[in-house]
């Protein structure tokens, strides 16, 4: 696929101090695309997240957003973040701000919006993601799937380049897996780049351009769901898939 690059990595590695955790990690991620990471506990996918925003620094290689190398610091750095937006497993809202503000917060802080600005564009895209009613409650009034599409739009408010999603519903009841991930889909159809941490194959299948397998540190296998699903090449992405699906 011809498609711009938007996050490239070349030869990363990472240790945590014996464990080598990213082996020589090459993945590039072009506008529009979005990239399944799936592949064994310990593997080393939250990392490789981690590394792209720099949550993580990385002891050798080059990682590039829009051709850039990332910023070191500072506010560089800041910006980095909120043009790489990041949803967790655990949904991280402040439990003391309301839906409205936790939206907002950063628009005003980061991204130096005014309130009111902030706060019609944070309605926008609650609405956008079902909750506009919800506006007005604290996060420990709302479901576990509502918490996450509330990250979401959180994450959308810094008009960022690319989304990445460590398992966003890992720890949600079943019931509420569908409704995230729905909002996950629309955000793909719409031209979302994204990176997606998930053991949802239905979501891989559906929406992903392309399947990274990781095993111990290395990408595995890098390929179009249906060939990766139908006819994985590793004996370890065989394995891993007979246990999970
Ligand atoms: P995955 O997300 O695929 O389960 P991780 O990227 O979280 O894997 O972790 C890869 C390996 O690195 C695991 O063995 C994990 O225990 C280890 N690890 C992750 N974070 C740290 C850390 N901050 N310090 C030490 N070891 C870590
Ligand atoms: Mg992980």
């Amino acid at each position: 696929m011809a498609v711009d690059p938007l996050i490239e990595l070349h030869g990363v590695n990472k240790h945590f101090g014996e464990l080598h955790v990213l082996r020589d990690i090459d993945l590039t991620v072009g506008k529009g695309e979005v990239v399944v990471v799936i592949g064994p506990s310990g593997s080393g996918k939250s990392t490789l997240c981690r590394a792209i925003n720099r949550l993580e620094t990385v002891e050798s290689g080059t990682i590039r957003l829009d051709g850039r190398p990332l910023p070191e610091e500072g506010r560089a750095l800041a910006r980095l973040r909120a043009d790489v937006g990041m949803v967790f497993q655990s949904f991280n809202l402040f439990a003391h701000k309301t839906v409205l503000q936790n939206v907002s917060l950063a628009q005003i802080k980061v991204r130096k919006h005014a309130r009111e600005a902030a706060d019609s564009r944070s309605l926008e895209l609650l609405d956008r993601v079902g909750l506009a009613a919800q506006a007005p409650k604290y996060p420990a009034q709302l479901s576990g799937g509502q918490q996450q599409r509330v990250a979401i739009a959180r994450a959308l408010a810094m008009e960022p380049k690319a989304l990445l999603f460590d398992e966003p519903t890992s720890a949600l009841d079943p019931e509420m897996i569908n409704e995230v991930l729905e909002v996950m889909r629309q955000l793909a159809r719409d031209g979302m780049t994204m990176v997606v941490v998930t053991h949802e194959m239905g979501f891989a299948r559906s929406a992903a351009n392309r399947v990274v397998f990781m095993d111990d540190g290395r990408i595995v296998e890098d390929r179009p769901p249906e060939e990766f699903f139908t006819a994985p090449r590793t004996e370890r992405a065989k394995d891993f898939l007979s246990k999970i699906l």
